[in-house]
C-alpha cells in the first residue's frame, strides 16, 4: 500500500514511513492511493473474532509489506491487552435504540489509547536499527497528550514535546500528562488556546531548518496510523449488532474530524453505514460546514467539553481530498490564508450521502447526561453526551441501532459531570493515586521562536 498527500507535493511513502513521518512536506496529510475492501462475507466473518485479531483483519490491507501478519498480530495483542475491559470496547445498551461504545477502558481513560498504544508500539518496531532518534511533537486539548506520553514514555530513541493549552484542560488530564517524569517527556503548558498550539506545531513541520536538525514525528490525528487504528471499532461494533446484513448509524462527538473520518474509511471499505452523525458543541466549524458549506475559522469558545474546543479540524482535508478525488493544494492554500473557504458543491453532496451534523449547546449536553443518568443508570462524560444528544434527536427510523461513540470516561471531566447530575464520578482504582503525585511541566508564550528554541536545547538532533 502507497500513501499519498493530500496535497499532491510530497514524496509518496509507504506505511513504515508514513507512520514515522506524520505529517506531509508539502504540509498536506497522508491518504492511502486506495481504500481496500471487504466483501460481505469477510466481514461476515468478523462476527466471533476478539478486538485484537479485528484489529488484524482490518488493518492489514493497510501495512503493505511493513509488518508480516503475525507481527501485526503481535503488536495488536500486545496494545490491546493493557484495556481493562476484555471486550476492549464493551457496547452498553441504553434504549431501544440507542447504543453507547466505550472506547475508554485503556490506561488514560480516553479513547486516544486505543490507537496510541498501538502507535507508540509501531514507533518502537519500526526505529529498530535505526541511529535517527524520533522526536515527537505534539499538541493537546487534553486526551492526545496524556495517551500519547503513556504510549512512548520510557521509550528507547524517542523523545515527546506536547503542547497544550495552559489553564484549558482538565485537572484530570493535566496531572495524567505532567505527572509522567520519565526523562522522554517533556510538557509544555502554552499561553493560548489549542489552535494556537496545533498551529505551532504544523509550523514546525514546515520549518525546513527545524526539521532539517531534528527527525520530527507526530502523534496527533495528523497520523495516518492513529486513524487506522480507529476504523477497527467501527467494524467490531457494527458485527455485534446485525451487520453487515444490517446497516448501523454512528453518532460521534467531533473536534479534528479524526474519529468520525474513520467511520467514513469503514463505510469506503464496504462496512453498511447508515448515517455518521457528527455531533459538534458550540465550536460549530464542522456542522456549519456539513450543513451549508461553510467551513470559515470563528474564536474558540472554551466548554465543559474541551476536547471539542477546536476550530480548525485537520482531518476534514482527508475527507475533502477525498471527494474531490484527488489533491486539494490549492483549497487548502486558499483557506490558510483567509482561514474560510467554501466546499464545492460535488464536496456538499457527497458528504450529504453519508454525514448529517448537529451543535449541541451547553443544555441540551446536561440533559442527555441527566437522561442517561436516569434513564439507564450510566453516567456519561460531556464530549459522549454530545454525541448522545444529537444521536437522540437525529430523526433515523427505529429499526436502525445508533451508536454513540464514548469517547472518555466520566472521571475525567468530574466537575462537569457532577454539575449536571449531581453525582460525582470517581477515578477507577487503577489510576487512584493521580492526585498525589508529583508535577513537572513549564509555561511558554505561544512563540514559534520560544518553543523552537526550548525543544532544540533539549531534543537529540540527527547524527
Ligand atoms: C479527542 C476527543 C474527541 C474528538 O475527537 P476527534 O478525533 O478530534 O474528532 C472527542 N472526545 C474526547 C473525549 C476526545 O478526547
Amino acid at each position: 500500500m502507497r500513501y499519498h498527500s493530500t496535497r499532491g507535493d510530497a514524496p509518496v511513502l509507504g506505511f513504515r514511513d508514513v507512520t514515522l513521518a506524520g505529517l506531509a512536506s508539502d504540509g498536506g496529510l497522508y491518504v492511502p492511493e486506495r481504500w481496500p475492501s471487504f466483501s460481505t462475507e469477510q466481514i461476515a466473518a468478523m462476527r466471533g473474532l476478539s478486538y485484537a485479531e479485528t484489529a488484524v483483519q482490518v488493518m492489514l490491507p493497510f501495512v503493505g509489506d511493513d509488518l508480516t501478519e503475525a507481527e501485526l498480530r503481535a503488536l495488536c495483542t500486545q496494545a490491546y491487552d493493557r484495556f481493562a475491559h476484555a471486550a476492549v470496547t464493551p457496547l452498553v445498551q441504553l434504549d431501544a435504540q440507542n447504543w453507547l461504545l466505550e472506547l475508554f477502558h485503556g490506561p488514560t481513560l480516553a479513547f486516544k489509547d486505543v490507537a496510541l498504544q498501538l502507535l507508540g508500539l509501531l514507533f518502537e518496531k519500526f526505529l529498530v536499527g535505526s541511529d535517527a532518534p524520533l522526536t515527537i511533537v505534539g499538541a493537546t486539548s487534553g486526551d492526545t497528550g496524556s495517551a500519547a506520553i503513556d504510549a512512548v514514555a520510557g521509550r528507547h530513541g524517542v523523545d515527546i514535546f506536547m503542547l497544550h493549552p495552559k489553564g484549558r484542560v482538565s485537572e484530570v488530564q493535566r496531572r495524567q500528562m505532567t505527572t509522567v517524569l520519565a526523562p522522554n517527556v517533556h510538557n509544555i503548558a502554552i499561553e493560548g488556546s489549542f489552535d494556537d498550539a496545533q498551529a505551532l506545531v504544523k509550523a514546525m513541520f514546515n520549518d525546513a531548518d527545524f526539521s532539517g536538525r531534528f527527525r520530527l514525528s507526530a502523534v496527533n490525528s495528523i497520523n495516518w496510523a492513529r486513524l487506522m487504528a480507529q476504523v477497527v471499532y467501527y467494524f467490531y461494533a457494527a458485527v455485534r449488532l446485525g451487520g453487515p446484513e444490517r446497516p448501523v448509524a454512528f453518532a460521534v462527538p467531533t473536534g479534528n474530524f479524526g474519529d468520525v473520518f474513520a467511520g467514513y474509511v469503514a463505510a469506503k471499505m464496504g462496512l453498511p453505514i447508515a448515517k455518521l452523525i457528527v455531533a459538534t458543541n458550540v465550536n460549530d466549524i464542522l456542522h456549519r460546514a456539513l450543513s451549508s458549506g461553510d467551513y470559515s475559522t470563528g474564536i474558540v469558545t472554551p466548554t465543559a467539553a474541551p476536547s471539542m474546543d477546536i476550530q480548525v479540524s485537520s482531518n476534514f482535508e482527508r475527507l475533502l481530498a477525498d471527494l474531490a478525488g484527488g489533491p486539494i493544494a490549492e483549497q487548502m492554500r486558499g483557506f490558510e490564508a483567509s482561514k474560510a473557504m467554501r466546499l464545492t458543491n460535488a464536496q456538499q453532496q457527497g458528504a450529504a450521502a453519508l454525514f448529517v451534523s448537529d451543535r449541541v449547546e451547553p443544555d441540551d449536553m446536561n440533559e442527555a447526561m441527566r437522561w442517561a443518568y436516569a434513564e439507564t443508570g450510566e453516567v456519561i462524560d460531556p464530549h459522549s453526551a454530545i454525541g448522545l444528544a444529537a444521536a437522540r434527536r437525529a430523526g433515523l427510523p427505529a429499526d436502525v441501532p445508533i451508536v454513540t461513540l464514548a469517547t472518555a470516561h466520566p472521571a475525567k471531566f468530574a466537575d462537569a459531570v457532577e454539575r449536571a447530575t449531581g453525582n460525582r464520578p470517581h477515578i477507577p482504582a487503577r489510576l487512584g493515586d493521580l492526585h498525589e503525585r508529583q508535577e513537572r511541566y513549564d509555561v511558554l508564550p505561544a512563540s514559534f521562536v520560544a518553543i523552537v528554541a526550548y525543544i532544540a536545547e533539549r531534543a537529540k538532533p540527527r547524527p
